[in-house]
């Protein structure tokens, strides 16, 4: 199978070297601390090994951002040249789009084409995106309500937040570096980014492209490092005026703890648990394909997947077997090997994390329509894989019905116009995102207004787009990245009131 893949000589050399810190545009390889091991999930070998980060590390990169913020090396530029640094980032990674691509593949086990065409292109056309932004971020002037209109002029700034902390985890290293460095260099900050530990090699990478694009140094410093140790650090860190995080929902409340003493501002993009609703009317092919991609796309390691299926009783018995059938057709293995359909779980502890959940469910009395088993890779057994696994039978008492699993499992639940389906599609703490598939487009719009997520989608699921913002209600986060609204949370408004 990976007898295909024929490692890139630009790729082995990076492996062959200690991934390290990117610091005041300076490569920090050594350390006192021991280093850890980079896995490749498809196949569990060890391809590289990353230095663990210290707190005095994060200090050193914090300040080196602090500098680079503090003297405008990039705020003060003009924002027209900012743009053209971020549209230069772009046009480098579609340059390296082959290496960028390996890299994502070999260390968060996406397949070369999905990793090519969606993952290296999506972020590299995020920082065209927010190129365009950089000169348009505006104040308005406004009129005081209770004061002489001629004798005052009055008028709002947005001014860069400062130095922002950027936190990320390992489903979509590329794409969520990039949803947050892009935003946030577009609107003036310096950054201090920390990606997971799982998978460091793609923002290295990028970190070098954009040492390359021209970006002054000490603007983007890149640490390495655990998530309660250094995240946590960095979290808390003084010398940061924000702090942007992706991630489970349970470490975004250590984020707002760990923020609290110098308040900075908090944006979070957590879990979810999405609901999709399929009306007696619906496509039903249309349906079944939305239904698989959602939740087996990436192993199930999406933010947004679509975990809840609910069916309408008159369709039910004749949508499941459909999407059982395409769920058994799914050729689960390696992410080197382009015949796969999905790849694997991201580490052992996240494999063993979604069996104990399938499990659970089985003791709990749901019942396996399909899947649930962990998948053999060869001899060795190397790589962490698990079937598509579908459940029925489930009530809303159990843990399959409410917890977020990241990983291949679907949970299917039948209603019929007795049921008040928001009301269902609504029990969930979580309320990320949620599709609605009908041909009934008042039905659809109706149910898409009351459904309480932040991005709904009808007759698809899945879609996202860098014009569009994204984020959660309840307890799937803060805030929105993507579109305006991303640029406006690392900027501070100022409004002045002149006498004249
Ligand atoms: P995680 O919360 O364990 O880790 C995310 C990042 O936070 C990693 O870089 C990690 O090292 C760091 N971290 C861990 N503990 C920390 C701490 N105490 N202080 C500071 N940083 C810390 O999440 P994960 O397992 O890497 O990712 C899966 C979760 O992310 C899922 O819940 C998923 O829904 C969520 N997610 C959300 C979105 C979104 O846009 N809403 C996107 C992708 C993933």
């Amino acid at each position: 199978m990976s007898k295909a893949y024929q490692q890139s000589e630009a790729v082995k050399r990076r492996l062959e070297q200690v991934q390290g810190h990117f610091i005041a545009g300076h490569w920090l390889r050594e350390n006192q601390q021991a280093t850890s091991d980079v896995y490749n999930p498809s196949t569990g070998a060890v391809i590289s090994q990353a230095i663990c980060g210290t707190p005095a590390e994060v200090d050193q990169a914090v300040a080196a951002a602090r500098s680079s913020f503090d003297d405008e090396r990039w705020s003060g530029l003009t924002p027209a040249a900012r743009a053209k640094v971020l549209w230069r980032i772009a046009d480098l990674m579609e340059a390296e789009q082959a290496e960028l691509a390996e890299l994502e593949m070999l260390d968060a086990g996406k397949f070369y084409a999905a990793a090519e065409q969606g993952e290296v292109a999506f972020a590299a056309e995020c920082f065209r995106y927010f190129a365009g932004w950089c000169t348009k971020i505006d104040g308005a002037t406004k009129q005081l309500s209770s004061g002489p209109t001629n004798e005052f002029h009055v008028y709002t700034r947005r001014e860069p937040i400062g130095v922002a902390a950027l936190i990320v985890p390992w489903n979509g290293p590329l794409v969520q570096a990039a949803w947050k460095i892009a935003p946030a260099l577009a609107a003036g900050c310096s950054c201090v980014l920390k990606p997971a530990q799982e998978t460091p090699l793609s923002t290295l990478k990028l970190a070098e492209i954009m040492q390359q694009a021209g970006l002054p140094d000490g603007v983007l410093n890149v640490v390495l490092g655990d998530g309660p140790e250094i995240g946590g650090h960095l979290a808390a860190h003084d010398g940061v005026d924000k702090v942007s995080f992706t991630g489970s929902t349970a470490v975004g409340k250590k984020i707002i703890g760990a923020a609290k003493g110098n308040l900075k501002k908090v944006s979070l993009e957590l879990g979810g648990k999405s609901p999709m609703v399929v009306f007696p009317d619906a496509d039903l092919q249309d349906a079944a394909d939305g239904a698989i991609s959602a939740i087996f796309s990436n192993a199930g390691q999406v933010c947004v997947a679509g975990s809840r299926l609910y069916v309408h009783k008159s369709i039910y018995s004749e949508l499941l077997p459909i999407i059982q059938e395409k769920a058994q057709a799914i050729k689960v293995g390696s992410a080197l090997d382009p015949a796969m359909d999905m790849g694997p779980m991201i580490s052992l502890r996240q494999l063993d994390s979604v069996l104990e959940k399938i499990h659970r469910a089985e003791a709990q009395g749901a019942r396996l329509l399909c899947g649930g088993k962990l998948v053999q890779q060869g001899e060795n057994g190397g790589g962490y894989f698990i079937e598509p696994t579908i459940f029925v039978d489930v009530n809303a008492g159990m843990d399959i019905a409410t917890e977020e699993v990241f990983g291949p499992v679907l949970t299917v639940f039948a209603f019929d116009d007795s049921d008040d389906i928001v009301a269902l599609a609504n029990d969930s703490e979580y309320g990320l995102a949620a599709s609605v598939w009908t041909k009934d487009i008042a039905l659809a719009h109706k149910t898409a207004a009351k459904i309480k997520a932040g991005l709904l989608w009808i007759n698809c699921h899945g879609i996202p787009d860098m014009a569009v913002p994204f984020g959660g209600y309840k307890q799937s986060g803060w805030g929105r990245e993507n579109g305006y609204e991303a640029l406006l949370q690392y900027t501070e408004q100022k409004s002045v009131i002149v006498r004249l």
